[in-house]
Order: structure tokens, then sequence, then C-alpha cells
């Protein structure tokens, strides 16, 4: 992920303070840890790895968001906003202890096991203080700072922050503004450049010792915990943020985080083709490219595959770009003989030109001769491995019209398909 370097002034960090503060922590509070997550100190989940603690401050109570208590633990997409950065950590291999600091009561109970909770402050930053005090971890572990009000947080953005933790005394996630900006002076609007400017996000990550001390030495409530570092004159960067960890402030972004957080639906798109060729004197029908010995041969420009015809028809349909003659015309000799796979292939390029791939099919071929079902197998195989589907998602069906009709009479094939097709996206 792309970094971005803000400064690289070096931060003298203060560890001896923290060494000697460490010393006078209760053994208590470290059987506690030790009780909460036993590995912590003993065996890193990974050989060489440094394993980080989360802080998520959900301590707010979130008057704008219209909501009658705060907005993190209301419901979104069917688990409690604060619920989703718990699971984003946990779920995560380098974060060994979770932290949630809330001033609601009753809490102490949830978030299982490696969650620890604590009671917020009367600020933001007050609270995040409550949060580092009861990490009894050495003063270099790397803690991540996030706020529970922005539940989209993903694996790679943990990821991404902890790795950048290598080169880096404090990381955040940002973004660039795109939108024009304005300020009211006296009554005038005035444009304000943007460039060089960021929303950041959180997680912000930190060394315990570093933020412990920016933050004592802040005294103030801050608008985010990065605030306290910049003032120690730290090594800041910021890494590419992720539109899904908008915060939940007003009313309306409940349902605009839902739609982020929301999995992709793939809504198919179905198909359907028909094509019937009579026969005419001859050794071999073409059924779905593989040649049946007959007494009769279907008459056509092309090599007149009733089955794969229909199949092109139906993919066309699905994308409704038309039909097999709108794009290989009889009139034209280049398709004299020619072979049907050449017209699935094109229709399933067209397909995909419009974001759709064929996701399955089925085919009926309707004749009382030559007998299908001895071929049925290789002409599934051979559509399969032309559309490059499995074997599974391909049917390949044949059935008589009980002596009835052009078909009863032998004088020809007909064929139908349908076929699914889905978002590319989906289907990769
Ligand atoms: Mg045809």
């Amino acid at each position: 992920m792309r970094c971005l370097k803000i400064s690289h002034v070096s931060i003298v960090l203060t560890f001896c303070l923290f060494a000697s503060a460490q010393k006078t922590r209760s053994n208590a509070k470290k059987q506690l840890f030790n009780d909460l997550w036993p590995e912590w100190t003993v065996s890193p989940r990974k050989p060489g790895m440094t394993l980080a603690a989360a802080i998520i401050v959900a301590g707010g109570k979130g008057t704008r968001s219209g909501r009658a208590g705060p907005k993190q633990f209301e419901t979104l997409l069917g688990r409690q906003v604060l619920d989703w950065s718990i699971e984003a950590f946990r779920e995560h291999p380098q974060v060994g202890l979770i932290v949630v600091v809330a001033s609601v009561g009753g809490e102490t109970e949830r978030g299982g096991e490696g969650v620890v909770w604590v009671p917020g402050g009367p600020s933001r930053t007050q609270s995040v203080r409550n949060g580092l005090a009861v990490l009894d971890l050495p003063p270099d572990t790397p803690v991540l700072i996030h706020d529970a009000a922005r539940p989209g947080l993903s694996q790679m953005i943990i990821s991404s922050l902890l790795k950048a933790m290598d080169g880096a005394d404090a990381v955040a996630p940002a973004l660039p503004v795109s939108d024009a900006l304005k300020t009211s002076l006296e009554g005038k609007l005035l444009t304000v450049p943007r460039d060089g400017l960021f929303r950041v996000q959180t997680p912000q990550a930190f060394r315990l010792g570093a933020i412990r001390s920016a933050l004592d030495a802040a005294g103030a409530d801050l608008v985010d915990d990065l605030a306290a570092m910049e003032a120690t004159g730290a090594r800041v960067e910021l890494i590419a943020g992720d539109e899904r960890l908008h915060k939940i402030t007003f009313p309306e972004d409940f349902d605009m985080v839902a739609r982020l957080l929301s999995p992709v639906c793939a809504i198919p798109r179905i198909g359907k083709g028909f094509d019937v060729h009579a026969f005419e004197p001859g050794d071999h029908v073409t059924l779905c490219g593989v040649a049946i010995a007959h007494d009769a041969k279907l008459k056509g420009h092309s090599d007149a595959d009733a089955a794969w015809h229909a199949l092109t028809d139906a993919i066309l349909g699905a994308v409704a770009l038309g039909d097999i003659g709108d794009h290989f015309p009889p009139s034209d000799e280049r398709w004299k003989n020619a072979d049907s796979a050449i017209f699935l292939k094109e229709s399933v390029r067209l397909a995909e030109a419009e974001g759709y791939a064929v996701s399955s099919c089925d085919i009926t071929v309707i004749c009382e001769a030559p007998k299908v079902k001895p071929h049925r197998e290789a002409m599934r195989i051979r559509t399969a491995e032309l559309l490059g589907l499995a074997l599974s998602a391909v049917s390949v069906k044949a059935t008589t019209t009980e002596g009835l009709g052009f078909t009863g009479r032998r004088e020809g094939i007909a064929a139908e398909a349908i076929a699914v097709l889905v978002p590319l996206v989906a289907a990769r």
C-alpha cells in the first residue's frame, strides 16, 4: 500500500519513564492479562511476530446521529456498530488484545476472550488515556487506536498500518480531499486550496510508550491521537485509507455505511435461445461441436450446430445484444461452413465486454433421431471446455416430440438453451 511520508523528524521515545511506570503496576493486573491472553508474553501466534493491542474508543454519546442511544451500540446489518470493529481486530493474527473504552455499563461480559472493557472518560482523549492505562505491555508494543463509529475496518488496513510502523512512530489511514473546499469569512465565501489536504481516519497506530507520553503531555481534548504525536516531531506516515471506514456521525451515515459494508449483490442475467435446422442428405450432424453419425446432415450456412446456435442466442439474449443473425449474417461468406464454436466464443466475448460471464447453461435438443443420449456427455464436455465452466455448470438434455410435428416427422432438429450470466465481479 502506498505510504505518504509527512515528516521524518525523529522522536526521542522516553522509554525509561515507561519502564519505571511498569515496575509499579500490580501483579494482580499482570495476572489479569496473562489470564485473558496467556500467549501474549510467552508464545506469539507466529514466530517472530510482535503482537499489537487495539483500543476501540466507544465512550461517545453520538448526539448528532439522531438515535436514542449512542451510535456505537446501534444495530448495523445485524450487529452492533461496535462489534464490527471488535470482530475485525479479533480476526487479525497480529492483534493480541482488544480494549473497549465505553461509558455504558453492563458491557463487561461482552466481547469474549481477549477483550477488556474499561470505563470511558469525559472526553475522547481521556477515554484513550483510560484505555492505554490498562495496557501492561512493553513500551514498544504497537497500539492501534480506533473509533467505534468507523465499523468498516478491513484486515488489509490493519496489516498495512502494522507494516508501516516498522519505519514510523505513528501511522494513520488517510484519503485525499476531492470536493471543493470553501470557507465563510465575514459573510464572504472563499475557496480553500485542497492540495496537500487529507481526511485522516482511524485506526491510528503508535508505540505504546510514545502515544502514552504524547497524550500525557497534550493535556487538552484532541481531534485525534495523531495530533498529540505531531506535536512531538514524530515520524508520521499516512497510508491509503478506505472509504468503508466512513465515520457514522449523522442519521444518513447509517444507510451509507450499511451500503458500503453490504456484500456485492450479484444479480444474474438470464437469456433464452431457440434454433431449428432441417435435414438434407449427408452422413452426420454436429451438435455442441460433436459429430454424430446419422443418415442425414443438418442444412445451414455454417456447420448448422442447432444446439450451439441456441446457446449463442441465449448468451446474447442475456445481455440484450440481439441474436446470432445480427452478428453472423448468413449472407456473409466468412461464415460459410463455419465452426459454430466461433459464434459461441464471440457471444462470450461480447457478454464479457458488457461485464457479464456465463455461469451455467442448460441445452435441450429436440429430435427423433439420431439418438442424442449416447453423445450427451461428450457434448457437455465440449461445451464446458469452450465456455471455461465446470462440467457441473453445463447441462445437455434430449427429448422427442412423440412423433408429432416436424421433429416427429424427422424433418430436422430443434434446440433450446438457457444461459445464466453473472457480473464479472461476482464470477471471479
Ligand atoms: Mg442456426
